[in-house]
């Protein structure tokens, strides 16, 4: 039997070395060896999201954290904008709608990223717009939209609030929330963070935080000022995922053995393109262009003649190797590659090689090796630099 491989972008899988950390004897959330575990795990997470801020952590899922963002700053009948370029960003539309906001929905074809012109042109004809939502890391069609480009087109241009779900992206993609002038960005455990599901992070710009505070918020436990308050004493309002907090803690001791979040930046960059590379060295269609791929994961076309649950279904069954569908319409139309958190070069050579074989026992026609040839060259060359 072959080791279960999990290429998908969330959840994904988890260091060994993280796995034993959070087997350790549970502690209690009012003891100060915990609040010595938050204020050193929420420090040293900063570099992950650019800031200088604090970071709060709630024990859920990212869409909970999604929602505490968009309910601590805007009240009922008020305008926001949304930018959406997949299924994720639907997720804020919903959020938004379910809490009475006015929403003006900036939608892009699935595949395609929100450029500052897009966003430029959108907001023209609007005023009293209180916050602008968008995504970072588009999950779904594997799109990095170019987020600073569109802070800086909602700083110049509104006084609204720029929130950032950067569930999926953080931890694997660049993000200077300071400098670029993000206001909340938040993200989730399972995905580029290499942890099990329910632990949700989020960071608050001082701008943001003077919205907070005088908005009628009519939520208890997605309180953020309440949140604020307890981290002011290393604690969380209420009982924490502390399991998840400790394996936080070992997930930041291998970025900085890794040599730094900068690295860990770099190797997701070398793993999209070695996947980029790999299946157009195959003849097989990418949904996104390079200039907006995600670094963290990536959609695929259906390779020509072969019926994409098959082929899936067999990759699994035999090799035990496990993708993502595509979702919505594109299911059936391209499948999701993921190589977030815990994966390497390595992993992408093996992926690959398992992708080939694959492709021949349904007999694609294509030059075996080829694609593990062109993904080893780009591992190659980054390797010289
Ligand atoms: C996974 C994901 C979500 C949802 O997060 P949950 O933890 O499932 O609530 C939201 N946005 C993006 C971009 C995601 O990748």
């Amino acid at each position: 039997m072959y080791p279960n491989i999990l290429r998908h972008p969330g959840p994904t899988p988890i260091p060994k070395k993280v796995q034993l950390a959070m087997n350790q004897d549970m502690i209690s959330h009012r003891t100060r060896e915990f609040v010595q575990l938050y204020q050193d795990t929420t420090k040293r997470v900063r570099p992950l999201f650019g800031t200088k801020q604090d970071i709060l952590l709630l024990p859920s899922g990212g869409t909970a954290a999604l929602e505490a963002a968009a309910l601590n700053t805007v009240s009922p009948g008020e305008e926001v904008v949304v930018i959406t370029v997949g299924a994720f960003g639907d997720y804020f539309v919903s959020i938004c709608e379910k809490h009475g906001f006015q929403v003006h929905k900036l939608e892009k074809a699935w595949g395609e990223a929100c450029t500052e012109e897009d966003l430029i042109n959108f907001l023209k004809p609007l005023s009293n717009i209180k916050a602008v939502f968008a995504t970072y890391n588009e999950t779904s069609t594997g799109i990095l939209n170019p987020i600073e480009k569109l802070a800086h087109v909602v700083r110049t241009q509104t006084d609204a609030l720029f929130i950032v779900d950067g569930i999926s992206g953080i931890g694997g993609a660049p993000a200077e929330m300071d400098n670029w002038g993000i206001d909340i960005l938040v993200t989730g455990s399972q995905k580029a963070l290499m942890l099990p599901p329910g632990l949700a992070l989020l960071s608050i710009s001082e701008r943001a935080w003077k919205v907070i505070e005088n908005n009628h918020t009519p939520s208890y436990y997605l309180n953020l000022l309440s949140y604020r308050e307890w981290a002011l004493k290393g604690m969380t309002p209420n009982t924490p995922a502390i399991s998840l907090i400790v394996g936080l803690s070992s997930v930041c001791d291998l970025i900085e053995e890794e040599g730094g979040f900068s690295q860990t930046v770099a190797r997701h960059e070398v793993m999209k393109r070695m996947v980029r590379e790999a299946m157009k060295s195959l003849s097989i269609g990418l949904l996104t262009t390079d200039v907006y791929g995600s670094p963290t994961i990536t959609a695929i076309l259906a390779p020509e003649g072969i019926e994409l649950s098959s082929f899936l279904g067999h990759l699994k069954k035999k090799y035990n190797l496990d993708f993502a569908g595509g979702l919505g319409h594109l299911q059936g139309k391209i499948f999701r590659f993921g190589h977030m958190g815990y994966c390497f070069p390595s992993d992408i050579l093996e992926a690959v090689s398992l992708i080939e074989a694959g492709l021949q026992d349904l007999s694609y026609s294509f030059e075996l090796g080829a694609g593990v040839l062109a993904a080893q060259k780009v591992f190659l060359s980054s390797q010289r630099k």
